[in-house]
């Protein structure tokens, strides 16, 4: 640990859209964390880091040999992860992967191994584990809120297609299953702490035939509960972001923000329904229920701090705390991936643990 001005020194790789998100983040301040660096292979990008006051190295190499450096953020397509963290990591550096760590189980455990080998500490932004709607569904979920939960649905619809840059390209690691897949995917297994006993996935290509677009996949936990995750790029009418239900009551978020609400049942006894009519029929199953049987609750919406991520990658460099981001954790979700891809080439339910 070399710690130059008492503070960890942040060299990031792959300057564009997502490295320069985290070099703003180090700008409006993490205690103990400064960016020294970067090294993009386009010059526009390293011009960008010159005219910020950063030092543009001249080569992935240059950046490697600096032994100020603690720590190398990767920001690069999603191909380029796996052999620049092993070559960070054989060069004696801390390495945080952006999502997804990489394209396979194999390259994983090269990385994985790379880290062991050499002591260091390598680890993923896997930063939706902080977005606010997901805690808030989780503490609904943890709190036992609705009582026995049998159904969780968590979307992200879209309407704009897959972007037209590398991630419409199957070998820079594009699609949708790896670019928000992994995200909702890490979220739902850190909510349902259970085995899952079977994948089913269908996949989307509407704007792009060479990668997927958009999928649904469903997942059935030991306890029987089931998870349906989507992503969709041609959505022009979204669902809601999350959608839960218990024996005892439905939870809804909209959005990425403080939209929603929890209604629970107050009094199953009173159950006199008043039929509903439609043009063509009656119905007392789907009668809505009466106010007096149910209560409608806003959301407790839950705060995060994204800089807990880096604030946790320091203290585990420190040996203070283990890293939250867990290897295990990575793996179980590249393996889960990759069976979402395998169930959806074989339009098959495939058992998983
Ligand atoms: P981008 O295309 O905007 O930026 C990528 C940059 O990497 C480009 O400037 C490119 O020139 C550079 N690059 C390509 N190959 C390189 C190499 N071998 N060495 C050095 N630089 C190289 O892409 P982006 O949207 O910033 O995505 C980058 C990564 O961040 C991806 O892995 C993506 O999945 C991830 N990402 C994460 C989040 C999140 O919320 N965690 C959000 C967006 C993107």
């Amino acid at each position: 640990m070399f710690m130059k001005n008492g503070k960890f020194q942040l060299a990031i790789v792959g300057f564009g859209g997502m490295g320069n998100w985290h070099r703003e983040l180090i700008e409006s301040g993490i205690e103990g964390l400064e960016l020294a660096g970067t090294f993009d292979i386009k010059e526009s990008q390293q011009e960008l880091s010159r005219s910020l006051g950063y030092r543009a190295y001249e080569s992935l190499e240059a950046l490697l040999a600096d032994d100020s450096i603690d720590i190398v953020l990767i920001a690069t397509p999603n191909d380029f992860h796996r052999p620049i963290a092993v070559q960070a990591l054989r060069a004696g550096k801390n390495v945080v992967s952006e999502k997804p760590v990489t394209l396979s189980c194999a390259d994983l455990q090269q990385m994985i191994d790379a880290a062991n080998e050499n002591g260091k500490i390598f680890t993923v932004h896997q930063n939706r584990r902080w977005d606010e709607d997901y805690l808030t569904m989780k503490k609904i979920y943890d709190e036992g809120m609705l009582g026995e939960v049998f159904n969780i649905e968590s979307r992200v619809h879209g309407s704009r297609g897959i972007p037209g840059d590398w991630r419409g390209m199957k070998e820079k690691g594009g699609g949708m299953i790896l670019d928000w897949g992994v995200h909702i995917i890490d979220q739902m297994l850190q909510m349902v702490k259970e085995k899952i006993t079977s994948v089913y996935c269908q996949i989307y290509h509407v704007t792009n035939y060479e990668v997927d677009d958009g999928f649904t996949l469903t997942l059935t936990f030991e306890s029987g509960k089931r998870a349906l995750l989507e992503v969709g790029t041609s959505n022009f009418i979204e669902l809601p972001r999350w959608y839960m239900n218990g024996e005892n009551g439905s939870a809804q978020i909209d959005d990425f923000y403080h939209h929603g609400r929890v209604v629970r049942i107050t009094d199953w006894d009173k159950n006199d329904a008043v039929p509903v009519k439609t043009a063509a029929g009656l119905t007392k199953t789907m009668a809505p229920r009466t106010d007096e049987t149910i209560k409608t609750e806003e959301l407790d919406w839950v705060k995060s701090d994204i800089k807990d991520f880096y604030r946790n990658v320091m203290a585990a460099i420190e040996g203070k705390e283990p890293q939250k981001i867990t290897h295990q954790e990575l793996m179980r979700v590249m393996r889960l991936m990759e069976l979402a891809f395998e169930s959806a080439e074989k339009n098959q339910v495939l058992s998983f643990e």
